[in-house]
């Protein structure tokens, strides 16, 4: 590291492209093995799919790769929370069933083990739904809800103070091998991942349409409704069960997604995954519909949106709502649920290509972390956060290079960073 204060004109162990939960999750998988790092982001503040989601870590749902990365990166959201300061809670994930099909099909995903299956008059009791509509339903335990709005911006403030260098308002043009172009000048790094989500079309358009990414857009919205008790956990409904790995997999699935596009070809056509989570002021998120495109259009359809308050006043048997907000979102959707590739030696490209990159996304950037820098996935990062300087001698044993950062401590390093 030379002497600037421009972060551009330094050379860094890790450059990270695009600081979403994506890219913070692996500057602070690396500055925890006391690793210089640099995050480079167009924006000024993160303000893609990180935080325009419902905060949902969906962790008990997911099935194969996604469950492996979710379970690994549980500890991290628990740690970041405490230590970065934000709004998390240990939830589980609340599931209504509006019908036997749903609740065959959660009690057919319980025999694997953590999911609780209850009555109707027990659900009703756990969720502020109107019994009349529901069947039974379920708790998935072990997921977790964070507050999506601030939860990034808590831990880029975290990882500033851990000595992780920002260039904001700063695009990356090209990278290769050692080097990310911006337009802030060349920016040196011994390794680089590129965690920007669907804009990866732009870096590495090949990688992209190989992957088939494309952007998904989303209606989001939240509303002020007078719900009977508070929403203490994320709640699904059976238009979830279609979509989340541990359900789809199951042979009960199908009687679910026959009845419902049957029922509904409405709500199949926008392809809705109806689901709520309340925020620490009360508000409500209400979800959301899908639609899929290279270059999606930016105009949102008003009787989608109306479809979504219509199902959510039925849910939970209110007679109106307030919408407080309405937003797009979008996420890159690919042929696969993850993209994770050294594209050329030293620079890997990482994003999850499906919803769950809140619930994944720690677990994807801790592999491609210690992908790049040695060690096994599962097996890293265990310093503490608070110590990166003591994280040097795991970091020197595989052979990652420390530079100068292993001189200072990270109070000063986070002085040295600052813009
Ligand atoms: C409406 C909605 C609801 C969702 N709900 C959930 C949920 O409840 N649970 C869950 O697990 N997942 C959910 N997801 C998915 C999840 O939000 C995303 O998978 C995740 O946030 C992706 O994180 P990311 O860091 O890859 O992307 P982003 O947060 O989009 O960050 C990418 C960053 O890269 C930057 N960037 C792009 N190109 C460049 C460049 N050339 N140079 C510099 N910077 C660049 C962008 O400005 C951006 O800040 C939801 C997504 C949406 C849209």
């Amino acid at each position: 590291m030379n002497a600037s204060n421009n972060p551009a004109s330094r050379s860094y162990d890790l450059v990270v492209v695009g600081s979403g939960i994506v890219g913070l999750g692996a500057a602070y998988a690396a500055v925890r093995r006391g690793l210089h790092v640099c995050v480079i982001e167009q924006g000024t503040r993160p303000t893609g799919s990180s935080i325009r989601n419902f905060g949902h870590l969906c962790i008990g749902a997911q099935a194969g790769e996604a469950r492996e990365l979710a379970e690994a990166g549980r500890d991290t959201w628990l740690r970041l929370s405490r230590d970065a300061g934000f709004w998390l809670r240990e939830s589980g994930t609340l599931i209504a069933a509006r019908h036997d099909d749903e609740l065959a099909l959660v009690s057919a995903a319980a025999a694997g083990g953590g999911i609780e299956v209850y009555g109707a008059d027990e659900f009703a009791a756990l969720a502020p739904v109107d019994r009349r509509v529901i069947v039974g339903g379920a708790r998935v335990l072990g997921d977790l809800q964070a507050n999506p709005r601030t939860a990034a911006e808590k831990i880029v403030a975290h990882l500033s103070t851990l000595g992780v260098a920002f260039m904001w308002r700063t695009s990356a043009t090209s990278v290769a091998t050692d080097v990310v172009h911006t337009t802030r000048g060349a920016v040196r790094a011994d390794q680089v991942i590129l965690a920007v989500n669907h804009d990866i079309d732009r870096l590495l358009p090949d990688i992209a349409e190989e992957a088939r990414v494309q952007r998904c857009v989303l209606d989001m919205m939240r509303v002020q409704m007078p719900l009977s008790a508070p929403l203490d956990a994320p709640l699904l409904t059976g238009w979830s069960l279609l979509r989340y790995g541990r359900f789809e997999s199951l042979a009960e699935v199908e009687p679910v997604r026959e009845r419902l596009h049957a029922a509904r070809p409405d709500l199949a056509a926008i392809d809705l995954n109806q689901m709520y989570t309340q925020l620490p002021d009360g508000s409500v998120i209400v979800g959301d519909t899908h639609h899929r495109d290279p270059a999606p259009l930016p105009f949102q359809s008003e009787d989608a949106q109306q479809a979504l308050i219509d199902e959510a006043l039925e849910l939970f048997g209110v007679q109106s709502l307030r919408v407080i907000e309405r937003w797009q979102g979008v996420y890159a959707s690919g042929s696969g649920e993850f993209l994770d590739r050294e594209v050329v030696p030293g620079v890997r490209a990482i994003a999850a290509t499906t919803g769950i990159g809140m619930t994944c996304g720690f677990g994807l950037a801790q592999r491609a972390v210690d992908a790049a820098f040695g060690a096994a996935f599962g097996a890293g990062a265990a310093t503490p956060a608070t110590s990166v300087v003591a994280a040097a001698p795991a970091a020197e044993a595989n052979g990652a290079l420390l530079g100068a950062t292993q001189e200072l401590t990270p109070a000063q390093r986070s002085k040295e960073n600052t813009e």
